[in-house]
């Protein structure tokens, strides 16, 4: 199983000269040298190429590919089988990483490129997703607007505009007419925590990969001991 959004190894991003855009000698952001109508979305946003070949050569896990990530962010289908995401009278269904499980009203405002899921394919996609596997939350959201793109942001340079790194820009942010998005991101909001197992079917037998995710549950409980009862 390879998720809908998982780029393939025939997938590679196609090269393109950056120039800067001028209007009467200032510079206001970026442009492909060879630049079409299809190079930019309804807001004006240049996305990155990236050829279609779905299913075509191998998995790239880990490696996004922009346009099915695009699509499946914007129409809120599963991230997985791009069947439409979970949803219910809390909201949509995503999966999140728990890295900032601790910081003060997380999840609510946090922007995320991973497009939600549907509850067929909780146990894939925390299987799958590297940034999943090491320790995951389920969260539904009321709300999750259109916010920004995650992608290169360049700075301007002469003769050509150079490289300043890989970035979370939002839409209000001068700095995406500076940016080759890569992925949409939707910013989450009025959300609810979601107990997952209720989606995992039962377990017969052993699974090599349900041992190792316990083992990895046993040693993280034990690098975040319960605070003492006073
Ligand atoms: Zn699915």
């Amino acid at each position: 199983m390879v998720p809908y959004v998982t780029s393939w190894s025939d997938e590679k991003k196609l090269p393109a000269e950056i120039i800067m855009r001028t209007s009467m000698g200032i510079s206001f952001g970026i442009a492909f040298a060879d630049e079409t109508a299809a190079d930019r979305d309804r807001d004006g946003i240049l996305w990155t190429r990236k050829p279609d070949h779905h299913r075509q050569g191998r998995p790239e896990f880990g490696n996004i590919h922009s346009r099915r990530q695009r699509r499946a962010m914007r129409l809120l289908l599963c991230q997985v089988c791009a069947q439409p995401a979970d949803s219910d009278e809390d909201g949509v269904l995503w999966l999140l990483p728990d890295y900032y499980a601790e910081a003060q009203d997380w999840p609510e405002n946090y922007d995320l490129a991973e497009p939600p899921i549907c509850r067929s394919c909780v146990p894939v996609a925390t299987r799958l997703c590297p940034a999943l596997r090491r320790g995951h939350l389920g969260i539904r959201a009321r709300s999750a607007p259109v916010c920004g793109v995650r992608g290169l942001v360049y700075g301007p340079s002469r003769p050509a505009p150079v490289l300043v790194g890989d970035y979370e820009v939002r839409y209000d942010n001068p700095t995406i007419r500076w940016t080759v998005a890569d992925q949409l991101l939707r910013t989450l909001q009025d959300c609810t925590a979601v107990d997952l197992d209720q989606y995992r079917p039962a377990q017969h037998g052993h699974d090599p990969q349900t041992s190792e995710d316990q083992h990895i549950a046993a040693i993280r409980h034990r690098h975040h001991p319960p605070s003492p009862r006073p």
